[in-house]
């Protein structure tokens, strides 16, 4: 059984089903003591884009009030967090953070589903080439460096095709990155349960090498998969076979005070 799960999202994001209430009363009844939310996070993007995969922005002021109601009524059973699941877009990060900077919440996870923008990108679940995965690594150290994110989420979901040499070159450059800043690794239940492309093996393969710290993540996208015995097992057996440093909780990094809050003078 794991003690805490970071990763859960919310109806907001247009592609989970049930209330947070049902998230909460599931997680507890599995016998978790932390449950972090971290819906898809509105994003500020310059010309109207509309992801269709995240919260709107006047949806945050909601999701914020709706948790820390919820926080309050369950604190005998259970610690609440509230977060977001991010990606790290340079030329519109910044003001993302900004955005989010009034509100009263707890922590930013990196998950970069797009190199550089959704607009100007590319998807990373999508065949990815050598230089696709040299710009997504280059972009999620940049995020890392902004000391605004908690813990790194799925990283090895690039649907990377091009050559093997690559793929070690970058993602040994990624988890160098990752240790040197503090940023534990998910191993990301969503992959399993899904059967998607990740869990990727050869990724784990480096991180047993550079010897990242490693956190199990949920990625609940309905209060079902909070008990999660099959898909936990099977994530358990890698973490086994590649001998990885299983933590069970993360320390958490407050994004109003990170780095690049400070170079904004936000805080
Ligand atoms: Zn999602
Ligand atoms: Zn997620």
């Amino acid at each position: 059984m794991l003690f805490a799960n970071y990763h859960t999202h919310t109806p907001r994001c247009n592609h989970a089903r049930g209330e947070e209430r049902e998230y909460i009363e599931a997680a507890i009844q599995a016998g978790y003591q932390l449950l972090g939310f971290s819906d898809h996070s509105p994003y500020v993007f310059e010309n109207g884009h509309d992801s269709g995969f995240r919260m709107k922005l006047e949806e945050t002021e909601n999701y914020v009030s709706t948790l820390q109601a919820l926080r309050r009524e369950y604190e005998k059973d259970i610690t609440l967090l509230i977060g977001f699941e991010a990606e790290y877009y340079p030329r519109l990060f910044a003001k993302t953070l900004a955005f989010l900077h009034p509100f009263d919440y707890d922590f930013l996870l990196l998950g970069q589903h797009f190199t550089v923008n959704e607009t100007d990108g590319v998807s990373v679940n999508l065949p990815m080439t050598d230089g696709d995965l040299h710009q997504f690594v280059d972009q999620t150290c940049q995020a890392m460096h902004t000391g605004a994110f908690t813990y790194f989420n799925h990283p090895d979901m690039p649907l990377h095709t091009g050559s093997p040499a690559a793929y070690e070159r970058e993602m040994t450059r990624l988890c160098q990155t990752a240790l040197e800043t503090d940023t534990p690794l998910e191993l990301n239940l969503l992959g399993i349960r899904g059967k998607r492309n990740y869990p990727h093996e050869p990724f784990w393969e480096i991180v047993q090498q550079i010897g990242n710290p490693v956190i199990i993540g949920v990625d609940a996208h309905d209060p079902r998969n909070l008990d999660h015995r099959e898909a936990l097992d099977e994530a358990l057996k890698l973490v086994e076979k590649y001998r990885l440093r299983l933590i069970d909780r993360v320390p958490i990094k407050d994004p109003h005070t990170c780095a690049l809050a400070k170079e904004l003078n936000l805080c």
